[in-house]
């Protein structure tokens, strides 16, 4: 049944070859695209060969939440090799159509940037194009009109850059060969004052280009301990999944810190006010993390079968276990970071209002509709692969770990991505053992993961410990902060605050998941308005891992 597409593929793909070559005339096989960077702008230039179609459209997408790339776009235009203009039209906020009736053309634009600084304005500031006064920095996305038609799209591009005002301009695609399209929309374009450091890893050049002046480390110190994350996380995958890569480090602040992989591209903006290894270790649990989506890139990406969401626990949730267990093997973590770690996930895992609820085609589903659904698969996953690697180094004797499992789906699992029976498979072929019973119950469903029994067997002490959870106590129709409250728990902390069944919701402020931070409403109760304020919070008894002399022993057997 799989081949048959493929062959399809194939046979359409040798007539489009042919037809090319009828068609007279020498073909170019690649678009040019120029980028000029002057203060505050980048103008682009590309140039696109003679082809079939008379008329090509180009986009520009969303990405990382942010909807609006296209705001920072303006005067398109196209223009034939004689200088004559090309009707241009502009159907849509996110496309351009370019009537070229077949001729080579050039397409332009300019890009400016919607903020002053690296991180602007709300949670997606940063993936925002940054042009400011020392320097630049976009994601490919924020600047890529890509053409529609696979004709176009599959032109290799070679780019060149030039910046009139900031200094050291670069990619991170390669700048010497034509490179895929899909490079440069995941790419990095940089300039200005960086600081350079480039550094081997396992014959992979990384270009680490450090910014800011407000760290709590030398570059010296980032880029040392940065190398020790990468070499670990390479040395137990076997191989580096990337010809290059560029990390550009940029300063977040108290609200806003994360990251993001591309093509050979990394951005992490930590808050500048941590140190390196302070006992939160929030930075370098940031790279940790992002350095190992570099291999889900093209080595460990789910299968399309499921939508978005569905694979997270895997995609995020064993990436974000990976991530922390690499700072353990590496001597990064203490045993007792370890066990705080892992203590965190387990009480964000119990409290999350879905966790006992949510299926993965749940998780799928409402992906984009509830933070919760976003947020679970990471603690879920985690939790689950602690499990799993517990489980594994028991049933191989400490042979094999969950790194090892990883390892083999990213060497063996097909190029559309893994599926559910991939994991079963891997698991079941490192370990002897089945394990689509675990899945299917705690992963792919939604039952408690068994710690209790699982920690009992492998030597890790626990204890269940009143501790106080998140809990609104009422229910409103529409949002919580909006409308009527419909159901009120008896004795819940809403209730003791005086809130009925009835009133109407004005406004008021909430922070969710967080039960010591105090809610405050607004309240219209018969034409009276209120203020009600209460701790969210309710008293759960929750499992817990205690630092045992057993508990350090089972966790050191998974490094
Ligand atoms: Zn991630």
């Amino acid at each position: 049944m799989k081949d048959l597409p493929i062959g399809v593929l194939c046979a359409v793909f040798a007539i489009a070859a042919i037809t090319m070559r009828c068609a007279g005339g020498p073909l170019e096989n690649s678009s040019s695209l120029q980028l000029s960077l002057r203060s505050g702008l980048l103008d682009v230039l590309w140039s696109y060969p003679a082809q079939e179609e008379q008329s090509t459209t180009f986009m520009v997408d969303d990405w990382a939440g942010v909807p609006d790339f296209n705001e920072n776009i303006s005067g398109v235009l196209a223009t034939g090799e004689d200088g004559e203009a090309f009707h241009v039209e502009h159907p849509e906020s996110h496309s351009w159509v370019v009537h070229h009736d077949g001729k080579p053309f050039n397409l332009s634009y300019q890009v400016t940037s919607p903020k002053d600084s690296f991180i602007g304005k709300g949670r997606t500031g940063a993936y925002q194009p940054t042009l400011i006064k020392q320097r630049a920095l976009l994601w490919g996305h924020s600047f890529v009109l890509y053409p529609t038609s696979d004709t176009l799209f599959d032109l290799p591009v070679r780019t060149s850059i030039s910046s009139s005002e900031y200094a050291n301009p670069q990619a991170s695609w390669d700048l010497n060969e034509p490179q895929p399209m899909n490079d440069v929309i995941n790419g990095l374009l940089a300039a200005g004052d960086y600081r350079t450091i480039v550094k081997k890893i396992m014959n992979t050049p990384v270009t680490i280009l450090a910014s800011g002046s407000n760290w709590r480390f030398t570059d010296e110190e980032f880029v040392s301990t940065v190398g020790k994350i990468l070499q670990l996380q390479a040395d137990s995958m076997g191989f580096y999944p990337a010809p290059r890569l560029m990390i550009a480090l940029m300063e977040g602040n108290d609200s806003h810190t994360g990251g993001s992989v591309g093509r050979h591209a990394m951005f992490i903006y930590p808050n500048p006010k941590n140190q390196l290894e302070d006992e939160e270790l929030s930075t370098l649990r940031l790279i940790s993390h992002e350095n190992f989506h570099v291999w889900n890139g093209q080595h460990l990406h789910p299968s399309a079968d499921h939508g978005e969401g569905y694979y997270n626990w895997f995609h995020e949730g064993v990436t974000d276990y990976v991530a922390n267990w690499t700072l353990y093997k590496a001597g990064l973590m203490s045993d007792e970071g370890f066990v705080r770690w892992a203590n965190n996930v387990l009480q964000e895992y119990q409290t999350s209002p879905i966790a006992f609820t949510a299926t993965a085609d749940d998780l799928a589903e409402h992906y984009w509709a509830s933070s919760d659904h976003q947020r679970l698969p990471y603690v879920k996953g985690a939790a689950a692969a602690l499990l799993i690697d517990l489980r594994m180094r028991e049933e191989t004797d400490g042979e094999f770990g969950l790194i090892h499992f990883v390892k083999s789906l990213a060497v063996e699992s097909s190029p559309n991505g893994y599926q559910r029976s991939d994991l079963s498979d891997g698991l079941a072929k490192l370990s002897g053992k089945d394990w689509r019973a675990f899945l299917d119950q705690y992963v792919w469903g939604a039952e408690a993961l068994p710690f209790e029994r699982l920690f009992d067997k492998f030597g890790v002490s626990h204890e269940r410990k009143s501790t106080p959870k998140f809990d609104l106590g009422y229910t409103a129709e529409g949002s919580p902060i909006s409308g009527q409250v419909v159901h009120v728990s008896p004795d819940s902390s809403a209730d003791k605050a005086g809130l009925h069944v009835g009133d109407q919701i004005l406004g008021g402020s909430i922070r969710f998941g967080d039960p010591a931070r105090k809610v405050s409403l607004m309240i219209d109760r018969d034409g009276d308005r209120h203020t009600l304020e209460y701790f969210p919070s309710v008293d759960a008894d929750l499992i817990n891992i205690l630092p045992s002399k057993g508990t350090v022993q089972s966790f050191r057997r998974l490094k």
